[in-house]
């Protein structure tokens, strides 16, 4: 029996840092500044530090000098809006990233609508994600995770016009913005959600399905159309006592039964994930080449 194409992240997303770091030394070397990331942490949440870990080593091997703010759990609303008011004014800083989730009790919503949208790298902005929604407009950073699944996507498929895709998950962060890429390369999408009937019967019609739903193996071999593009951003942790961690992550898709059927899919983990970073480099070299533009033509 043939089985799926592996869609290899990782290795994509390796070139893709290494094109983004030289991009990065011919800008510095034109005499413009040196591309800055800001990064905010608020509290102790374990997955958080490590994913702002990943992201700093990343920055530095990129050339990108990062800035870091590690604030502690009880955090005011007022002291966080100050140290996104300092990273807003400070101009060796180009992009900012607020490490999601926040604590309770901060107003996360606020928060992403005070960064500047032009250092607003995670493209959450209210006025970024306008922008992305409109046709014949576009934002001026699209949402990391999202960018990634359209790079993988365009990478397998070349052209995505014209392609029935479905996307499982509605988040600000994921699923919404992933259709909306979509859209803009001209496909035509369904976005599946928690209320949606008969999901099974709308996946069998994908040509490309994008799972971003957060329970573990949802998607079943029988739900795929064969030969299609299976994208799988979903991280979930099962218990595992034969692994080290006493557990071991698995994607939102089954990927034994899927590889069976699909035409290429992304493994979890070495899909998506590697390449959420990857974009948030890109995104900052861009954020600074904008600020570079802003200013040259004041
Ligand atoms: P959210 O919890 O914010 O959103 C989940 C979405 O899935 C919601 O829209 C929800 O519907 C929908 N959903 C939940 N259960 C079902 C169901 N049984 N049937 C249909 N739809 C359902 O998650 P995120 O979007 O933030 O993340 C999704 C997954 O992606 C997670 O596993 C997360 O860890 C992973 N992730 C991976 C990243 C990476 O870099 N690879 C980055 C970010 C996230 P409703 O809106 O109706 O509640």
């Amino acid at each position: 029996m043939t089985q799926a194409k592996i869609i290899d992240g990782k290795e994509i997303a390796i070139a893709l840092r290494q094109k983004i770091k030289e991009e990065v030394a011919d800008f510095v070397a034109q005499g413009y500044p040196t591309p800055g990331l800001g990064t905010v942490l608020v509290g102790e949440n374990v997955a958080s530090q490590t994913y702002i870990r990943m992201k700093r080593k990343a920055s530095a091997e990129a050339g990108i000098q990062s800035f870091h703010y590690q604030l502690p759990q009880e955090t005011t609303q007022a002291e966080l809006e100050a140290v996104i008011a300092e990273l807003n004014e400070n101009p060796a800083v180009h992009g900012i990233l607020v490490q999601l989730p926040l604590p309770e009790g901060l107003d996360e919503n606020r928060i992403l609508s005070l960064i500047l949208p032009e250092k607003d790298i995670d493209g959450f902005h209210p006025v970024n994600m306008g922008s992305l929604a409109q046709k014949g407009r576009d934002s001026l950073h699209h949402p990391c995770t999202p960018s990634g699944v359209i790079y993988l996507l365009k990478e397998t498929l070349g052209d995505l016009s014209g392609l029935n895709a479905v996307v499982l998950g509605r988040s600000n962060i994921v699923g919404v913005p992933t259709a909306l890429l979509l859209l803009k390369e001209n496909a035509t999408v369904t976005i599946c959600h928690s209320r949606t009937k008969n999901i099974p019967e709308i996946t069998r019609q994908a040509d490309v399905l994008v799972a971003a739903v957060g329970r573990h193996e949802m998607v079943r071999g029988d739900w795929i159309k064969p030969g299609a593009t299976v994208i799988d951003v979903g991280i979930n942790e099962v218990e595992d006592p034969t692994a080290k961690r006493g557990y071991r992550l698995v994607g939102d898709v089954q990927y034994e039964e899927a590889r069976l059927v699909a035409g290429a899919i992304t493994p979890v983990p070495g899909g998506v994930g590697p390449m959420t970073i990857a974009m948030l480099l890109e995104n900052t070299l861009q954020a600074a080449k904008i600020q570079a533009r802003q200013l040259s033509d004041n």
